[in-house]
């Protein structure tokens, strides 16, 4: 029997806002433990909240990236449970109604595009954190991160794979953290928080089998591996005749396996009600109309734009359009050129400068490497010939390290130019054969591979600013001559 895979997943996201949602303690992360608090966040009795516009705005923007509809009236309500690091005794969350609903996520992958509905983005508060391994036998609750804003966005069943869940995640963190900028998605510091629900049924069947849920998992890997695990071992159980049970599991990534961490809660069992403390939340359609403009192109539509406009691969397009600033001076620099252009300024933004973004820590973007002009005019030695792509690579070098913005001050002071001119040219050809009698006498009896064996020593010879194909049919002529 064949197996089909269902997998739905759930995200919470920080919204990153100065402030926490219903009080003005600061969010920021990482301050000495129970300093960021109030009456308000501290569940003090007596105290209000009042909701925070700044997270509104964001989860705003959040939604419309994601394509959903956003109402015009929602709902606070309380999420009751008692838990040592929610003092209030409850979690101001959405529920019935959301801030979103029915959006999509397009992803895209070998040419097709992939679509993931979205069922909902309500936003809520985080409560604290509980931390067991600080004291030797005792848990300490350090109350920072109570009441801090969140987005949920919650999928339909629509993830056949594990390595598509993963997809979906990346798709979701470059959407939020790059498109609509309302997090900075950091898995290790918590303001991306990831749960997946799998279950399993025979290829063919229409109902959904029985899931269950991973909870917590810090990094795209470790959803991938942990659905993995979950996929084995729901089709182990059914295949022995055995049921799945609906239960919240954990992920152990030493041991790399799930474990059971409590049964299925339900929904009455939180005992939702409308939070008496806050008026229902109202967003005019003007506001959702400014911020779908502001929004610009997503992810998918950047790429389609990018691969019909410019010609480019699925793969380059993809990589140029990560970010809206790096597809931005993509464009500032190859706009209105032709294909071959867009190319070249495409691998180099892939290559060097990519490479030279990763060495430095922080948020650096290409405009403050290398100014657009900077990068055409590079463009333009390479595709002119001026530059071979080893001195073009050098140029590219000097320029990221600062040594100057004038591309063509820096080629000719370190005299990057490819030289076509077949004296010199013919000049290194004779000093490559007399260095290397041997091989030219065994050239010369048949060992036609030598060929490569010249070509790289003339490169080296010529410090790799040879023009290749000037030089290649000259070595051609004086092998030959030496053959006869
Ligand atoms: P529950 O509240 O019972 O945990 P929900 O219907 O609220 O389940 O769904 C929670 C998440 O689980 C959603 O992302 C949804 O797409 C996913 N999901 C629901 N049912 C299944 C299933 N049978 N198999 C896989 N994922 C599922
Ligand atoms: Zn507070
Ligand atoms: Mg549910």
């Amino acid at each position: 029997m064949s197996w089909e895979t269902v997998i739905g997943i759930e995200v919470h996201v920080q919204l990153r806002t100065a402030t926490k949602m219903f009080c003005r303690c600061s969010s920021e992360y990482g301050a000495p433990p129970n300093t960021n608090v109030c009456p308000v966040c501290l569940g003090l009795p007596g105290a209000l909240p009042v909701p925070n516009q700044g997270a509104v705005d964001l989860a705003i923007r959040a939604a419309l990236a994601l394509g959903c509809e956003v109402h015009e009236r929602s709902e606070f309500v309380r999420k009751n449970y008692f838990y040592p690091d929610l003092p209030k005794g409850y979690q101001i969350t959405q529920f019935a109604h959301p801030l979103a609903t029915e959006g999509t996520v397009v992803m895209r992958e070998d040419g097709e595009e992939r679509r993931v509905r979205i069922r909902r983005l309500h936003l809520e508060e985080d409560a604290g954190k509980s931390m067991h391994d600080r004291y030797a036998g005792s848990t300490a609750v350090d109350l920072n991160r109570a009441g801090v804003p969140l987005v949920e966005i919650v999928t339909e069943p629509d993830l056949r794979s594990p390595a598509e869940a993963r997809a979906y995640l990346s798709r979701l963190k470059q959407l939020l953290e790059h498109f609509a900028a309302v997090s900075d998605c950091n898995m290790e510091e918590g303001s991306l928080r990831a749960d997946a629900n799998l279950s399993v049924r025979p290829t063919g069947e229409t109902q959904l089998g029985t899931k269950s849920e991973v909870k917590n998992l810090n990094s795209f890997s470790n959803v991938e591996k942990a659905l993995v695990f979950e996929r084995e071992r729901q089709i182990g159980m059914l295949e022995r005749g055995e049921e799945v049970a609906s239960e919240t599991r954990l992920f152990d990534l030493s041991a790399g396996e799930t474990r059971p961490l409590r049964g299925k809660e339900e929904d009455f069992d939180y005992r939702y009600f409308p939070e008496p403390d806050l008026v229902p939340l109202e967003v005019s359609a003007a506001t959702v109309d400014t911020a779908r403009k502001a929004l610009g192109e997503l992810p998918h539509e950047l790429e389609t734009r990018l691969m019909d406009q410019y010609q480019l691969s699925e793969y380059d397009a993809t990589l140029l359009s990560a970010r809206p600033s790096r597809a931005a001076y993509f464009e500032a620099v190859a706009g209105g050129q032709d294909t071959a252009f867009a190319k070249t300024t495409a691998n180099f933004l892939m290559g060097g400068i990519a490479a030279e973004l990763n060495r430095r820590p922080g948020a650096a973007a290409e405009q403050d490497l290398l100014s657009p002009d900077c990068l055409a005019r590079l463009v333009e030695l390479r595709l002119d010939g001026t530059l071979s792509s080893d001195t073009a690579s050098q140029a590219l070098g000097l320029l990221l390290a600062g040594e100057g913005q004038d591309v063509d001050e820096l080629v000719q002071m370190h005299g990057l130019a490819q030289v076509g001119d077949v004296d010199q040219l013919a000049g290194w050809v004779d000093e490559v054969l007399e260095a290397h009698p041997d091989e030219l006498a065994r050239y010369a009896d048949g060992e036609e591979k030598l060929f490569g064996f010249f070509m790289g020593a003339l490169m080296r010879t010529a410090g790799g600013k040879a023009d290749p194909n000037k030089v290649r049919e000259l070595l051609v002529e004086r092998l030959a001559a030496a053959r006869d």
